[in-house]
């Protein structure tokens, strides 16, 4: 059985003091929990004091974003062993926003994803059609090609250590979700993609997050289709009520399976 994993990304958003202010009220609202995985992947700025703050609790540490180059002239980068010194268990890779605004590509997301690997982080890789896509029918013509060519040359033991986040771009930050059905479709049609490249024992074993305006009232559906197995969480990840819900409802959908 995959355990769900919940994961909040969020973005250019709080300062310091507001983030400490944020994952203490994470950690006393989310104590007991254990049947998913909580990620929080605060900005770089506050990575280091919310990883000393999050130390022998039950929520990893995340970042957004990794370069893939060890050390050196990268003016503004940030490398593996700087998020790993900082307390960082997974990396944010390839999200619509650093594919819209900032340039990755499929192969960029690749290399990142590579040095993620090697370094033992654990990988959340976005992948997602824009709204222009999906009207065009193009949906699954994008998203394999995300699946097939972010993930190109992995071994099936990294493959099982990466973690998917299907986002499509129309549903981030717009309030519009995906129905619990056209998520579920394309869920499944990433675990069929990628049971092509690595077989179907380690495609079953993959998880695959839903991202897109997830929010304490429409995770309950989205959690119970078969291939979804959490969530990654912008907007409602910035506040401790709503976070804290998806969490606590994701973790009694999973324990009544
Ligand atoms: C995201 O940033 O990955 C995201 C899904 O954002 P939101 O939940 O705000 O749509």
């Amino acid at each position: 059985m995959r355990k769900p994993i919940i994961a909040g990304n969020w973005k250019m958003n709080k300062v310091i003091p507001e983030a400490i202010e944020l994952v203490n009220g994470f950690k006393r609202a989310l104590a007991d929990i254990s049947e998913v995985d909580i990620v929080i992947c605060p900005t770089y700025m506050a990575l280091s004091e919310i990883g000393d703050m999050l130390t022998e609790s039950n929520i990893a540490l995340g970042a957004q974003n990794i370069f893939w180059e060890p050390k050196g002239a990268y003016t503004g980068e940030i490398s593996a062993d700087m998020l790993k010194d900082a307390g960082c268990e997974y990396v944010i890779i390839g999200h619509s926003e650093r594919r819209a605004y900032f340039g990755e590509t499929n192969e960029t997301v690749n290399k990142r994803l590579k040095c993620a690997l090697a370094a033992g982080l654990t990988p959340i890789v976005c992948v997602g059609e824009r709204l222009d896509e999906r009207e065009a029918e193009k949906t699954f013509d994008v998203v394999g090609d995300h699946v097939t060519n972010g993930l190109a040359g992995l071994s099936n033991d990294e493959a099982k250590k990466t973690i998917i986040a299907y986002e499509p771009v129309w549903a981030i930050g717009t309030g519009r979700t995906a129905t619990p059905q056209q998520a579920e479709e394309v869920h499944k049609f990433i675990r069929e993609e990628l049971a092509k490249i690595f077989g179907k024992d380690t495609a079953d074993l993959m998880r695959i997050q839903y991202g897109g305006s997830v929010k304490p009232d429409n995770i309950k559906e989205l959690i119970s289709e078969p291939d979804i197995d959490g969530a990654l969480v912008g907007g409602a990840s910035l506040k401790v009520d709503s976070f804290s819900e998806i969490v606590k409802i994701s973790a009694q959908c999973s324990a009544k399976q």
